[in-house]
C-alpha cells in the first residue's frame, strides 16, 4: 500500500495487463475501483479478413504492441517508474496460450526486475469485477476536485457490497451463471453446454455475412430487422404464462418463456440456435428468397437476437428469484447489447432489484477489469498471490528476502482456467 499526500488514505496501485485473446491491454487502477489509465489496442482490423481470431497472429502482434500499450497506461497515470506501483497483475488463463504467454512474460520481468508482487487473474474474474470499477474515474470522464486527488465523482452504477450477487458472464467464450457468495466466492449455477453466447453472435454473423465481430454486426442489423417475422427456438426453455413473467411488448413479442426444469435449469445452448437459423436460412433458398439480402439478413439477425436475450435474461432473473440474491451483474462482451440491458433493466427495475452493467468501453477485454480483480484477490484472497514476490512495506519482508527468481518465473499460463477453481490454484 502507498502513502499518498499527507492526510489522504494509503492507496494500492496496480499496473495490470491483459493479453488473453486479440486486444493487447494495459491499465493502472487504484484500490480495485479507480480507473488511472486504460489502454487497449484491438487487433480487430487484424483479424476481419478471416472471419474469428488468427491465434498465430494475435500473439504476434501482442509482442509487437505490448511495450507500447504498457508504456502509454504508465504515463497516463504519471507513474514514472513501476516500482512506484505496488503489484502488477496479469491475465494467465483462460484464453489463447500463445497470445497470454506475451503478456504472462512481460509481467514476470516486470515483477522480478522490481521486486513488485505479481497477482496472476483469471480472466472471467477480471468480467465479474469490470462491474466494480468506477467508470467516471477513468481518464477522459469528467473529473471532480475531490479531497484525495482522484476523479471520485461517479460511484452510483457500480456494483455495492452486497451479496450473494447473481453475476451473468457472456462473452465470446464463456456463458455462464455464477452465484457469488462474497468478494473472491463463486458458486457455478450453470454454463453453456456447446457454444458461448458470443460466439453464437460471431457465427450466425458470419452465416448472414453481416461482418466480424459478430455481436455488434448482428446488432445493428437487427434494428431495421422485424423480429416478429421468423420465429427461432429459445434453447433449454420452455413455454410460459404472461402471468408469470411479463416482458414488456417493445422488447419481447413473444410469449414468456420459463427456464427448464431439472439440471438444465441454469444451463444455456446456443449451437441449436445457430444450426436453426442455417436451416432457414437453407429453407428461404429452396423457397427462392435470398437469405443475405438486406431486408430478410435483418429480419433474422432481429428474430435471433431476440431469441438470445430471451434466454440470458429469462435464466437469469430465474436464478436470481431462486437465491434470493440483493443484485444481479451481467458482464463479458456481450453485455454491450442494447436489447440485453434493456430487456434485463426493465425486467430487474420492474421486480426492484438492482442490475449493475458494465459502460460500454468496460464490456470487452480490458486490462482495467484485471486491476480490478487482481485488487480484491489481493484482499480477500491473498493465498493465490503468486509465491514470495517481494511482498513491499513490511507486509511479509521474510518472504521477499527469501524469494528466489524462480519465485517470480514459474507462473504458468491456462488456455482453461474455470473461475469457480481459480481459488484453489
Ligand atoms: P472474450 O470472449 O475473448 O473474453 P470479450 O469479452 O471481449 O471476449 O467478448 C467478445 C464477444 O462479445 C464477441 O463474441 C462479440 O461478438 C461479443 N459482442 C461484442 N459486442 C456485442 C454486442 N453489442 N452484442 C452482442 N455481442 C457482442
Ligand atoms: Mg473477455
Amino acid at each position: 500500500m502507498r502513502s499518498t499526500n499527507a492526510g489522504r488514505s494509503p492507496e494500492c496501485r496496480i499496473l495490470a495487463i491483459e493479453t488473453s485473446c486479440d486486444e493487447t491491454a494495459a491499465a493502472v487502477v487504484a484500490d480495485g475501483r479507480h480507473i488511472l489509465s486504460n489502454r487497449v489496442a484491438s487487433q480487430i482490423e487484424l483479424h476481419r479478413r478471416f472471419g474469428g481470431v488468427y491465434p498465430e497472429v494475435a500473439s504476434r502482434q501482442h509482442v509487437l504492441a505490448i511495450q507500447t500499450v504498457v508504456e502509454e497506461a504508465l504515463a497516463d497515470a504519471a507513474v514514472a517508474h513501476v516500482r512506484e506501483l505496488d503489484a502488477i497483475a496479469v491475465t494467465n488463463g483462460p484464453g489463447l496460450a500463445g497470445s497470454l504467454l506475451v503478456g504472462v512474460n512481460l509481467a514476470k520481468g516486470l515483477a522480478f526486475a522490481s521486486g513488485l508482487p505479481l497477482i496472476p487473474v483469471n480472466h472471467l474474474e477480471g468480467h465479474v469485477y469490470s462491474n466494480w470499477l468506477y467508470p467516471d474515474s477513468s481518464p477522459g470522464a469528467e473529473s471532480s476536485a475531490s479531497g484525495d486527488g482522484i476523479a471520485r465523482k461517479q460511484r452510483s452504477g457500480s456494483a455495492s457490497e452486497q451479496f450473494p450477487a447473481l453475476i451473468l458472464i457472456v462473452s465470446g467464450g464463456h456463458t455462464e451463471l455464477v452465484l457469488m457468495e462474497g468478494h473472491c466466492r463463486y458458486r457455478l449455477l450453470g454454463a453453456t453446454l456447446d457454444d458461448a453466447a458470443g460466439e453464437a453472435f460471431d457465427k450466425v454473423a458470419r452465416l448472414l455475412e453481416l461482418g466480424y465481430p459478430g455481436g455488434p454486426a448482428i446488432q445493428a442489423a437487427a434494428e431495421s430487422g422485424d423480429a416478429r417475422r421468423f420465429h427461432l427456438p429459445r434453447p433449454l426453455m420452455r413455454p410460459g404464462r404472461r402471468t408469470e413473467r411479463q416482458p414488456d411488448a417493445q422488447v419481447s413479442p413473444l410469449p414468456t418463456v420459463l427456464p427448464v426444469h431439472g439440471e438444465h435449469r441454469f444451463n444455456f445452448s446456443f449451437s441449436g440456435l445457430k444450426t436453426a437459423v442455417l436451416n432457414l436460412m437453407r429453407q428461404l433458398e429452396r423457397e427462392g428468397a435470398e437469405a443475405r439480402q438486406t431486408q430478410t439478413a435483418a429480419d433474422i439477425a432481429a428474430a435471433f437476437q431476440m431469441a438470445v436475450v430471451d434466454v440470458l435474461v429469462g435464466k437469469t432473473a430465474d436464478a436470481a428469484a431462486e437465491f434470493g440474491v440483493k443484485q444481479v451483474c451481467i458482464c463479458g462482451g456481450v453485455s454491450a447489447n442494447g436489447l440485453l440491458r434493456r430487456a434485463a433493466e426493465q425486467h430487474f427495475a420492474k421486480i426492484g432489484l438492482p442490475l449493475h452493467c458494465p459502460p460500454l468501453f468496460l464490456c470487452t477485454d480490458n486490462a482495467a477489469m484485471i486491476g480490478a480483480a487482481a485488487y480484491y484477490r489481493q484482499s480477500y484472497a491473498p493465498a493465490r498471490q503468486h509465491a514470495a514476490t517481494g511482498q513491499r512495506n513490511g507486509h511479509d519482508a521474510e518472504a521477499a528476502a527469501q524469494a528466489t527468481p524462480r519465485d517470480f518465473l514459474d507462473l504458468d499460463v491456462y488456455a482453461s482456467l474455470p473461475l469457480v477453481d481459480s481459488m484453489q490454484r
